[in-house]
């Protein structure tokens, strides 16, 4: 069948485009498309396809025309008088300078053709399935078995909606082409149309005796299990694509994927950024101001850090590859170690002594706080002495 694309397609534009949008779109393409610049094989068709759509949605009147009627509206025959140019119903084919062929064409030629062939095969729909990992699971990888309801191939009738033994027939009503002809009373008068056929819902096949199991789709709702490797390194809301693990195609078609988003749980101890670790490291005032040997955490496990003498808070250490794999490359990130010095709380009065002592040793003298203070009072009132 002839077609003729639709005036807006061929400009890209939407329906209810205004006048501006037109013409900004027709100088756009016919620029694109000018046969004197573009030299591609089919730039001169597209130039003039592009030409006749701006002719008729630049015009008022043909556009109203072609937006009630289509590419028929469109016709030189189709005249001024609107519908009225075609007489009353079995004004075709007779004097009116173009044949049924040509309405039929140019009517719904546009609409039909762009419809999917609903014989096609077509794959599948993608499915998602949300995976939760613990920390560390993301971070060393891990093997999981999911499992899943999909829509799976009948495995009574291996797709075909037949009852074992029998076979699907050929649709009596559309003769296998999947779409039907109907005659429609139109203003025009009266037009064929053609239709999906709705015995056979376009597939051309007739089923008479359906398969028990899928009542004649073709397909079943099954159970599903998938054994998915997690790659060590991922990351919280990333996704794998399994292909195929998704639903069954249709008249055919290959089964869709499965996407597989991973939810990280949050680590208590650990900051995670790609393959970079974050871990925050408490440490004493004694410890920061004296230097000392710690064992930091690490997902790897333990790791010795020798702080030094006069080791502020907000210090930076870097405990290299101790951190998380990087999903590209085969090396780790580092462990970020922050010190943070913790005061003292609660001192009894052997830890005040000696800290009064280190403060005079500093030539420091430090007024002596006494909880019957009147701050003291008011503190305890609200619960802040511990
Ligand atoms: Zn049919
Ligand atoms: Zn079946």
């Amino acid at each position: 069948m002839a077609t003729k694309r639709d005036y807006y397609e061929v400009l890209g534009v939407q329906k209810g485009a205004s006048d501006a949008e037109i013409k900004k779109a027709y100088r756009k393409l016919s620029k694109q498309y000018h046969p004197d610049i573009n030299k591609e094989a089919d730039a001169e068709e597209k130039f003039k396809e592009i030409s006749e759509a701006y002719e008729i949605l630049s015009d008022p009147q043909k556009r109203a025309a072609y937006d009630q009627y289509g590419h028929a509206g469109t016709d030189p025959n189709f005249g001024a008088g609107g519908a009225g140019g075609f007489g009353g119903a079995g004004g075709f084919g007779g004097g009116g300078g173009f044949g049924f062929e040509d309405i039929f064409e140019s009517f719904f030629g546009g609409g039909g053709s762009r419809q999917a062939d609903p014989k096609a095969p077509r794959q599948g729909a993608d499915l998602q399935y949300s995976i939760n990992l613990e920390f560390e699971e993301a971070i060393f990888g891990v093997e999981k078995d999911i499992k899943y309801n999909r829509e799976e191939t009948c495995h009574t009738c291996h797709g075909n909606g037949a009852k074992p033994g029998t076979e699907p027939e050929v649709c009596h009503k559309c003769h296998g082409s999947g779409s039907i002809n109907v005659e429609h009373q139109t203003p025009l008068g009266r037009v064929m149309s053609r239709q999906t056929c709705d015995i056979c819902h376009g597939t051309g096949k007739e089923i008479k005796d359906p398969c028990a199991t899928c009542h004649g789709t073709g397909h079943e709702k099954r159970p599903h299990t998938v054994k998915v490797k997690v790659p060590a390194g991922v990351e919280d809301g990333q996704q794998m694509r399994l292909a195929d693990q998704g639903e069954a195609g249709i008249n055919g078609g290959p089964y869709g994927d499965l996407y597989v988003v991973f939810k990280v749980k949050e680590s208590d101890i650990f900051d995670r950024d790609g393959g970079e670790i974050y871990y925050t490291l408490p440490l004493s005032f004694v410890q920061a101001a004296l230097g000392d040997e710690i064992n930091v955490p690490t997902v790897h496990g333990d790791v010795k850090l020798k702080v030094p003498a006069g080791t502020q808070t907000g210090s930076k250490f870097r405990l290299r590859g101790k951190g998380a794999p990087r999903l590209r490359g085969n090396s780790n990130g580092d462990q970020q170690v922050t010190v943070k010095i913790i005061t003292p709380k609660n001192l009894n009065e052997k830890q005040q002594e000696a800290l009064r002592a280190f403060a005079e040793a500093s030539g420091q003298t430090v007024t002596e706080q006494r909880d019957e203070s009147f701050f003291g009072k008011v503190k305890d009132a609200f619960g802040g002495k511990k």
